[in-house]
């Protein structure tokens, strides 16, 4: 029989050592469910976890001695940072990120992959590039041929999206091709990127969240939209449940998150007959609906593999 090394040695099994890591939360929102599990999973594994707000940081970009300054001190020099970077300050949460990354803390995921995970097109692309699967999508700023673009997209009914919508405010359904023209119109005269995409029906009103976290998916969700809506997002009254993906399915949100570079990583993606259709991947997924559908301690599970990344197990050779 193999020999138990770990055990031979008196270790604990998983965690040989565990050194308690000094850890930053940089949110705007400390008080919110996922901070507040995020904070409890740290505390609770012997690490220290500060809540640090996003906009109230500031630094002296140059050759030395980087730092984050906070409230008219410098910040300590922390292991680790998990950035939870709203949507509404992504520039700037950024531009600290990367001066956490420079003062020699391991992001949990990194400025450039969150930046590409943010820009909808850029995501896009990569996806594409990796071939992975997605509703087809034409994009636009201010096109003059509005018909050609919702041809592109293969004709009505298509979904229109404003690319700087989140929790599916801009996203609208044009059933027919007039109103798929005129909702184009409209999002031209505003002068911002949107993106035309062949309405995926038979996932009718629902879509799959898969949380990853490194390379493995850890839990899943079905959001099923309210009646009479076919937008799922559960801040538009969606309700979720746990779901067993197919092997496909999680080999898709597990590529779609490596090709982004993100550590951790909440991938969306429709359900279809050829298989799965990567919406979105979501660079900061929210922990609440996931954990209460799946009853999984994600928190726990997010700050376990930060131990594995920040310190790497020296390798326990056995002995020959
Ligand atoms: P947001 O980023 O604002 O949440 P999404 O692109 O995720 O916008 O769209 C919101 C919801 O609308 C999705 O969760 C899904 O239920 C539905 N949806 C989005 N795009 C499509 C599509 N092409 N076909 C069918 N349903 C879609």
């Amino acid at each position: 029989p193999k020999l138990d090394f770990a055990a031979y040695a008196g270790l604990p099994k998983k965690r040989p050592v565990k050194r308690p890591l000094r850890i930053a939360l940089l949110t705007r929102e400390p008080k919110n469910y996922s901070s507040q599990r995020l904070i409890e999973a740290a505390q609770a594994r012997g690490h220290v976890i500060e809540a640090i707000d996003t906009a109230r940081c500031y630094m002296q970009i140059g050759t030395t001695h980087p730092q984050v300054h906070y409230d008219g001190k410098a910040l300590p020099r922390y292991d680790a940072v998990i950035p939870r970077i709203g949507a509404g300050i992504t520039d700037y949460g950024l531009a600290v990120l990367r001066q956490f990354t420079n003062t020699g803390a391991f992001c949990l995921n990194s400025a450039s992959s969150i930046g590409h995970s943010r820009d909808k097109l850029m995501a896009h692309q990569l996806l594409a590039r990796a071939k992975i699967d997605m509703p087809v999508t034409a994009f636009a700023h201010s096109p003059k041929d509005t018909k050609d673009l919702i041809s592109l997209a293969g004709g009505a009914p298509v979904v229109v999206k404003l690319l700087s919508s989140t929790q599916g405010k801009g996203v609208v359904l044009a059933e027919t091709r007039k109103a798929a023209e005129s909702l184009t119109d409209a999002f031209r005269g505003l002068d911002a990127n949107f993106l035309v995409q062949e309405f995926v029906e038979e996932a009718a009103g629902t879509d799959v969240r898969a949380f990853v976290i490194g390379n493995k998916v850890v839990g899943a969700m079905k959001r099923q939209a309210q009646k009479g809506e076919f937008r799922s997002n559960l801040h538009r009254g969606g309700t979720a449940s746990t779901i067993k993906l197919t092997r496909q399915e999680r080999d898709t949100a597990r590529e779609a998150a490596k090709v982004l570079g993100l550590r951790v990583a909440g991938v969306d993606l429709l359900q279809t007959e050829k298989g799965p259709k990567v919406l979105e991947v979501n660079s900061s997924p929210g922990l609440e609906g996931i954990e209460s559908a799946t009853s999984k301690d994600i928190a726990g599970l997010i700050i376990e593999h930060l131990e594995s990344q920040v310190r790497p197990l020296a390798r326990v050779r056995e002995p020959a």
